[in-house]
């Protein structure tokens, strides 16, 4: 099949690393001067609403995806008034790249969250401060990844300056959630409605950025990772999902909260390359040109580590065991994913090391 994403960065990338061996070719839109994802798919140079861009792509191809959530929706009606499908389903994208409509949607289907107000202006900052107790987070509805567009009030005067340097945008003020740990799981589902959920994962960030991902997450109580497979499972079926799809979590003492979905392949499942039967990236494309899932057992325990802001020594990376460096084909700059590294196995020695080789000197 001939298949279309939109976006060409490192997530297209590894998609369509993922599809070419199955015999499917990729094309992405990509407007950016560097496209991870060119090697591996043909380039479309064109900004993701260009109306003549997004005819190209239809034309060019029998399915469509995305790589990152707020694809304008203008532009994915584009491609479907072409003919072409779009998975998963643009109504997936607009509930995920909104916090409202995504927080909201959790509540709906009984799903624990961090209690949430809606704020729109001055007068409903000051109702939601009336509601939600402090600490808390305000964020912003839209554009916010990475930990950009939020910020940790602690007082209502911190909380009106934060409104006030967001703009005065859409946010949510949302409780501040004590949580034990940080997880996520990351699911598929086909066309014809099979769900396979992969191991819950266990994340660590650094400065907002996720850092390294344990899979499966050490020491996790069999009723934290059913709830974690039964969100996944509710979301997926209730937006009629198609494609891979991840869920981050918070772990607390008596179980979890669903933080935030993304409608898309996730850094917490790179691990899944080396680790699993059947990668995310492989799922994903298996998902939306309707081909039977692949398993997601896991093969071997991993870690993985994000490369951010340059590439270290590559020897002293491949110098350790079972270690599986993937690089981007990105300039480096502060606060940039370039690459990742996976290690199987969990010999803590072996994961220091790990960790000391992809630290940048
Ligand atoms: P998000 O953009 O919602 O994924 O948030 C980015 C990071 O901020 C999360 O991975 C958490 O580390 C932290 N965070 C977000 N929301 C909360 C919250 N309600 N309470 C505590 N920490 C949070």
């Amino acid at each position: 099949m001939r298949i279309g994403i939109v976006g060409g960065g490192q997530l297209g990338r590894m998609l369509a690393q993922a599809a070419r061996p199955l015999g499917h070719q990729v094309t992405v839109l990509e407007p950016a001067e560097e496209v991870p994802a060119a090697g591996f798919a043909d380039v479309i140079p064109a900004a993701y609403d260009d109306p003549a861009a997004l005819l190209a792509l239809a034309r060019a191809c029998d399915v469509v995806t995305c790589e990152f959530e707020s694809v304008p929706a203008s532009s994915l009606a584009a491609i479907e008034a072409a003919g072409v499908p779009v998975f998963p389903r643009p109504s997936a994208f607009a509930t995920a790249s909104d916090r409202l409509l995504e927080k909201s949607m959790f509540r709906a289907l009984g799903l624990g969250t961090a209690p949430f107000a809606d704020v729109v202006d001055d007068e409903g900052l000051e109702r939601a401060l009336g509601e939600i107790e402090l600490p808390a987070v305000l964020k912003t509805r839209r554009n916010g990844y990475d930990g950009k567009g939020q910020a940790v009030v602690r007082s209502p005067d911190e909380a009106r300056a934060a409104f006030a340097a967001v703009g005065r945008v859409p946010c949510l003020l949302e409780g501040f959630v004590h949580f034990r740990r940080e997880l996520s799981i990351v699911a598929v589902r086909g066309r014809d409605g099979a769900v396979a959920t992969y191991d819950v994962v266990e994340n660590v960030h650094r400065e907002g950025i996720l850092h390294t991902t344990t899979a499966p997450a050490t020491g996790l109580r069999p009723e934290v990772a059913a709830a974690a497979a039964h969100a996944a499972h509710a979301v997926l079926t209730h937006l009629e999902y198609v494609g891979v799809m991840a869920l981050e979590l918070f772990e607390e003492d008596g179980g979890v909260r669903v933080n935030e979905m993304a409608p898309r392949v996730h850094n917490s499942g790179h691990c899944t390359i080396e680790s699993a039967v059947t990668s995310q990236f492989e799922n994903h494309v298996r998902a939306i040109v309707g081909a039977p899932l692949g398993s997601t057992a896991l093969r071997a325990p991993a870690t993985m580590v994000n490369l951010v802001g340059g590439v270290p020594a590559l020897d002293a990376m491949l110098a350790l065991d079972d270690v599986h460096v993937h690089l981007y084909d990105k300039r480096p700059k502060p606060g940039r994913k370039v690459g990742h590294v996976t290690s199987l196995g969990r010999d803590l020695p072996a994961l220091v090391a790990l960790v000391e080789a992809c630290r940048l000197r």
